[in-house]
């Protein structure tokens, strides 16, 4: 057994993961060179007539083969995702679960993804048609690898775009298993993966693309946006939220922070949407706090692959690193660590669930994204307050407010600038939902059947009537 305590090496030009568990090397394989990510775009773009020339139908079906070939090798790949990024196997299974769904998903809304015909003049015949975009770049996480790019390529291929993948430097194993399995249904030349970190996603997005797709952190999702305005390709990003969480005191405040622990612990708070702040109403914050403790103090901290584990290894020590810093930087700045809040003896990238009490906005812990299993608190003195805070933020992914008061509900989901909004629930919402992120969470739709708008361009057909010699 290797063991080597170090971050993946993303300028080497081979790329290093070490499982977070234990730190055993995990994959080992080379970074594509700029000469191989411009030659994956050529490809691309070389194979981009016939696919969008292929009927809707067939596309549908060759997506819904490819979500086939996914749910056969599903154990392999979930297998992959908790090694390379310590989420408990169970997540991480219905991680390919939820990609499979998705796949066929959009197989089946592919075909049936239409135009409109327009009322122009009486003899005249007036359309909005849609038109695959060409070629389309995917650039994508390691939070839930195998979900997250399946939405993107399956949405992209579906409208008849070509696809250019690039995963995550920190689950380039699990990226490039999905794209031989994916491949297997697909015509050559459709779908190619390229492995890298940072330099190979903005070498790849310096190439004459049409679309870029990123999900992905704020900083480089703009980094990619001013790639993409020198270059005129459309740019659409999913990135990082500060989500916060009102609990009001209409609420049990245990049931509060059965909430409050699932939304800010779940995939050791490795999730886009999880909750990264919670402002609490005086009234119930101390049952609210004791009761969050206990529910983090009960987490068991473990490998991934043992299925007694509720609280899995963060994906590396680079990102634990950063998590503990903000953490610290709170402590000293005044706020009160209730558990948690200490690095672990051992290998490994585990960190505790940890509850700071009296935190401010000011704080990093609270103002940005923490990627790790941290619940920072804020205790307010009215809901009108914590409404006012929650809204004040340099992101607008999502929010959930916990209240049994239907006005305060109402003004929740009017008054916040973000993307979501979830009234008693931190998780959840019907199939096909979509949401525009604001500020600095993104742009565009990122999912759902509006994202096969995105994916396509809009031509504006008219056919006069002519005259004949
Ligand atoms: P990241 O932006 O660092 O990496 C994502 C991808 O971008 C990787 O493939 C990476 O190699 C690539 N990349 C990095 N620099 C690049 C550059 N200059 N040009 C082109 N590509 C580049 O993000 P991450 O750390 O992998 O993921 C965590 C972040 O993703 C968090 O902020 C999380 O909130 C966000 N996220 C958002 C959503 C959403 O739907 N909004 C979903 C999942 C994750």
């Amino acid at each position: 057994m290797t063991t080597i305590e170090a971050p993946p090496q993303t300028l080497a030009p081979r790329i290093v993961v070490l499982d977070p568990a234990d730190g055993t090397v995990v994959t080992d394989r080379p970074a594509a060179t700029d000469a191989e990510i411009a030659s994956a775009v050529a490809t691309a773009r070389g194979a981009a007539p016939a696919w969008a020339g292929t009927a809707a139908a067939e596309r549908g079906a060759r997506v819904r083969e490819a979500a086939d070939l996914v749910a056969a090798r599903a154990e392999d790949l979930a297998r992959l995702v908790t090694r390379e990024m310590g989420k408990p196997l169970g997540d991480a299974r219905g991680g390919v679960e939820a990609a499979v769904g998705t796949l066929r998903q959009y197989a089946e809304l592919g075909p049936v993804h239409r135009g409109r015909s327009l009322a122009g003049g009486p003899d005249a015949t007036d359309l909005m048609v849609y038109e695959p975009r060409g070629v389309v770049a995917a650039i994508t996480p390691w939070n839930d690898p195998v979900a997250v790019a399946c939405g993107l390529i399956g949405a992209a291929l579906v409208t008849g775009n070509t696809v250019v993948h690039k995963p995550s430097e920190r689950t380039p194993g699990t990226g490039a298993l999905l794209g031989e399995i994916l491949a297997g249904a697909l015509p050559p030349g459709v779908l190619t993966t390229v492995c890298g970190g940072a330099d190979a996603g903005a070498a790849l997005v310096a190439q004459p693309l049409d679309l870029i797709a990123h999900v992905g952190s704020t900083a480089t999702g703009r980094a990619i946006a001013r790639a993409a305005a020198g270059t005129g390709a459309k740019v659409l990003l999913e990135n990082g939220g500060s989500d916060p969480l009102v609990v009001d005191e209409t609420v049990d405040p245990a049931w509060a922070a059965e909430q409050a622990a699932l939304g800010a612990f779940a995939n050791a708070g490795q999730i886009c949407v999880a909750v990264e702040r919670v402002y609490v109403v005086r009234e119930v914050a101390y049952d609210f706090l004791s009761a969050l403790v206990e529910r983090a103090q009960a987490l068991r901290m473990g490998p991934g692959s043992d299925p007694s584990t509720q609280l899995g290894a963060l994906v590396d020590r680079r990102l634990r690193d950063e998590v503990h810093r903000q953490v610290s930087a709170a402590v000293a700045d005044g706020a009160r660590a209730l558990c948690g809040a200490r690095v672990p003896d051992g290998p490994g990238a585990f960190y505790p669930a940890t509850v700071l009490a009296g935190c401010t906005d000011d704080m990093a812990v609270v103002r940005e994204e923490t990627f790790g299993p941290v619940a920072p608190v804020v205790t307010v003195g009215s809901f009108d307050e914590a409404l006012t805070r929650a809204a004040r933020s340099p992101y607008g992914l999502a929010a959930t407010v916990l209240t049994m008061d239907m006005d305060r509900a109402r003004r929740a989901w009017r008054e916040l600038p973000v993307g979501t909004v979830k009234i008693n629930a931190v998780f959840g919402g019907a199939p096909g939902g979509a949401a525009h992120p604001r500020r600095g969470s993104g742009q565009g739709y990122g999912y759902g059947p509006e994202l096969l708008d995105e994916m396509t361009a809009t031509k504006a057909v008219h056919v006069g009537v002519g005259r004949g010699r």
